[in-house]
This record gives structure tokens, C-alpha cells and sequence, in this order.
């Protein structure tokens, strides 16, 4: 199983998983069309199936187009199918999906909307977190409210510290100036932004990132006391 990284719109991350036996794939979250349309021609994959973790247009602009173009099956949560466009298949909480390409489990995150789900891909070992989870930061909270989104975080933390996060947006470098300010002895956080700023400067994308790293650097998530991860939340919303 492989993933690529699709760059989409300004910020956007949208990832083909593949099935390297038969290079059928997933797409997670296609931001538009045209730039995985480019790489599946590139690489003659067959997209399968499209994987949405909640109905913000950025997530799911792509679906339409692509589902017209190679038939591929729609998959969302049950709770967001009035939302996402094109859905054929409707995942619950919790549900362990499997078919001869892909096994994943859905779960269910409400917070930054109220429908919001995330995928395990557990063979693997890869998390697909969304507008959930970033790297050393947490989605906005949109639809949902301030204790949703930390028991959303919790279900996070608790999955082995080696899952590999591949998150929804390229806001790494803003999170971590956010992180430092108000964790600023955090030797850990330090080598992690290190290593964001050599990415960065070679104009590579910060994803993945392991859940161990973001347990030692991501402020979000190491807090432990509600009110302080509301606190943060809220004044992260005009950092
Ligand atoms: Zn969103
Ligand atoms: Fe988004």
C-alpha cells in the first residue's frame, strides 16, 4: 500500500492510496479534479473509490468530476449524506469496511463540522485526520462545539504512537509559531519545527507526521485540562 500526496488548491492536501498489486486506488478527499486526473493518468492508476472525511468544498470539489470520469463509488459518513456530493456508500462510526482492495475504519469526529470522520487504514497503520487533525495544530470548530472537538482529539491520542498522519491542509509552519509561543521550552517542538523548516525549504509538503511526534509537539494535544484547550482554541481563531 502506498500513498501519494496530491497538492490542491492554495493549501490543500488530497492523497491516492494504492493498492500496488493491482494499482487500483482511493483518492482521500479530492480538493478538485484536475491535479489527480494528471497523476492517475501519469502513473496508470485506476481510481476506485473516493473517500471524503466531511462536505467542506475544499474536501470534496473533485468528487463529481471524477466519479463522471472514471465511475469511481463515493464513500462518507451516514450522518453527512444529504452534504457530500455524489455518495454511494454510507459509513458509520467505528465500521471496519472491507472489500479485495482496502480495509479502513471509519471514525466518527465531530468539531470542525458536525459529520466530520476520519479513516484508519489499519494494515498500514495510516490515519487520514482531515479538518480534525493537523500537524501541530486542530481544525477550526465550525459546526460543532469547544468538548467535541477535544473528545474528537482524544480518539486520536489513543491510537499506537507510530500511526502516520496525513492531514488535510499545509498549515504547518503558522502551527508551529503558534506552538512555540505558548510552549516555548519544548525541546521536542524545536526539533520537530527544524525538520518542518528543511522541508519546507525545499519546497516539500510536512505530511506525513507520526502520532508520536505530535503527542510531544502539538500544543492541542498535549493539553490535558478542557478549559486550557479551549482557551487555546479560541485564541488560535485570531493568531
Ligand atoms: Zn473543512
Ligand atoms: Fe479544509
Amino acid at each position: 500500500m502506498k500513498v501519494l500526496t496530491i497538492n490542491c488548491l492554495s493549501d490543500n492536501f488530497s492523497y491516492i492510496v494504492i493498492n500496488e498489486k493491482n494499482n487500483n486506488a482511493c483518492v482521500i478527499d479530492p480538493s478538485e479534479a484536475p491535479p489527480i486526473i494528471d497523476i492517475i493518468k501519469k502513473k496508470k492508476i485506476n481510481l476506485k473509490y473516493i473517500l471524503n472525511t466531511h462536505h467542506h468544498n475544499d474536501h470534496v470539489g473533485g468528487n463529481l468530476e471524477l466519479k463522471k470520469k472514471f465511475n469511481c463509488n463515493i464513500f462518507g459518513f451516514i450522518g453527512d449524506k444529504e452534504n457530500i456530493p455524489g455518495i454511494d456508500t454510507f459509513l458509520n462510526d467505528k465500521e471496519l469496511y472491507e472489500n479485495d482492495d482496502f480495509e479502513f475504519t471509519t471514525y466518527h469526529t465531530p468539531g470542525h463540522t458536525l459529520g466530520h470522520v476520519i479513516f484508519h487504514f489499519h494494515k498500514n497503520n495510516f490515519l487520514f485526520t482531515g479538518d480534525t487533525l493537523f500537524s501541530l495544530g486542530c481544525g477550526r470548530i465550525f459546526e460543532g462545539s469547544h468538548n467535541q472537538m477535544f473528545s474528537s482529539l482524544k480518539i486520536i491520542k489513543k491510537f499506537s504512537k507510530d500511526t502516520m498522519i496525513y492531514f488535510g491542509h499545509e498549515y504547518t509552519k503558522n502551527n508551529s509559531n503558534f506552538c512555540l509561543i505558548n510552549d516555548p521550552n519544548n525541546i521536542q517542538l524545536k526539533n520537530k519545527i527544524i525538520k518542518i523548516n528543511q522541508l519546507l525549504n525545499v519546497g516539500q509538503p510536512t505530511t506525513p507526521t507520526s502520532l508520536e511526534d505530535e503527542l510531544q509537539s502539538n500544543i492541542f494535544l498535549k493539553t490535558e485540562k478542557f478549559e486550557t484547550f479551549k482557551k487555546l482554541r479560541d485564541l488560535k481563531d485570531n493568531f
